[in-house]
């Protein structure tokens, strides 16, 4: 997959830089994509809905800079703040074309009653960026439930498909 617009990753508040410098590994990795930092946002309390206790994600998405004059940049914000969409309690990212968001909160094993996991957060964390990426280069759901565009209901989900994409949706991109 040589086909990937270089990718800007951008803390949104006080992101963990730890989880920072995972995706950028990891996308570089994983997509074979130049993935770098830029200027963190600060975290807008315009999209914060007292009432929920969650950040409003469409909000928060139209905060980040538009993409590239060619669709040559895709950016993607990181929070670790819980976001929800009109019409949906919660939400583990969203995306547009050349924009895409995500949140760390419902990543997080603790959530779940089980055990701090470094690994499975950190997968959770690359499995969402690339399935949000994915929209934002204008991929759709994906009906393969081993493909990383399958849709997420719960985290169940994004554990079973991980971050790769199947052979249709690769051929998508490339
Ligand atoms: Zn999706
Ligand atoms: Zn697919």
């Amino acid at each position: 997959m040589a086909a990937w617009p270089k990718i800007v990753l951008i803390p949104i508040g006080h992101e963990d830089p730890m989880v920072v410098t995972w995706l950028k590994e990891d996308l570089q990795k994983i997509l074979s994509a130049s993935v770098k930092e830029g200027p963190p946002l600060p975290l807008s309390p315009h999209h914060f809905r007292k009432e929920r206790n969650q950040y409003n994600a469409d909000g928060m998405l139209s905060d980040l800079s538009s993409p590239g004059q060619n669709g040559d940049i895709l950016t993607l914000g990181i929070t670790e703040k819980d976001l929800f969409s009109p019409g949906l309690n919660f939400v583990f990212g969203i995306a547009t074309m050349g924009r895409a968001l995500i949140s760390t909160f419902r990543l997080r094993p603790e959530l779940y009653g089980i055990p701090h996991n470094q690994k499975l957060f950190r997968w959770r964390i690359l499995t969402e960026a690339v399935h949000e990426l994915g929209h934002a280069l204008g991929l759709p759901h994906c009906e393969y439930p081993g493909c990383v565009m399958n849709f997420s209901n719960w985290i169940g989900d994004t554990d079973r498909k991980g971050p790769e994409f199947c052979y249709r949706c690769r051929r998508r991109i490339g």
